[in-house]
């Protein structure tokens, strides 16, 4: 990636961190979900309105280190709207550029957190709030965590 692009999707994150979008409570949600990454002390809530199978609105709410939140505020952006099937392979986007580092053809703020695969601890922050928001759309009440259960 270009230096210019590198400093480009660092505002990204930064813009986000200063002006989180669809930040609180949903009043008209009708999906909750926690999300709980208790390596990093980051927590996330996302509150959807579905209709039918897709996001027609959503807001999330929490506390924690720049990139959960930042990364939590630009999620909301991108699945507004979305069916779950389609926030699905969002996901799956997103998860390959954390990991790999790899970034789409196409200019994609959520390019702006391929940085976090040199850091595979901030992996996790970085997919907190969608790990919320997969479980809000399942309905799985029990609160999403980055760590693996043993039972
Ligand atoms: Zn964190």
């Amino acid at each position: 990636m270009s230096g210019d692009l590198t400093e480009l999707y660092q505002q990204v994150i930064l813009d986000h961190n200063k002006r989180p979008r669809n930040r609180g409570k949903l009043p008209t949600a009708n999906r909750v979900a926690h999300g709980d990454n208790p390596s990093c002390g980051d927590q996330c809530s996302v509150y959807l309105r579905l209709d039918g199978d897709r996001i027609a609105d959503i807001s999330f709410d929490g506390s924690g280190c720049a990139i959960s939140q930042a990364s939590a505020s630009l999620m909301t952006t991108q699945v507004k709207g979305k069916t779950a099937a389609e926030v699905e392979a969002l996901y799956e986007q997103f998860h390959h550029i954390v990991t790999t580092g790899e970034t789409p053809e196409e200019i994609s703020d959520l390019a702006a957190f391929a940085g976090v695969h040199t850091f595979p601890a901030r992996i996790k922050c970085a997919t907190l709030g969608w790990h919320a928001t997969r479980n809000a759309l399942k309905g799985d009440p029990t609160p999403a965590t980055t760590e693996k259960h043993t039972d």
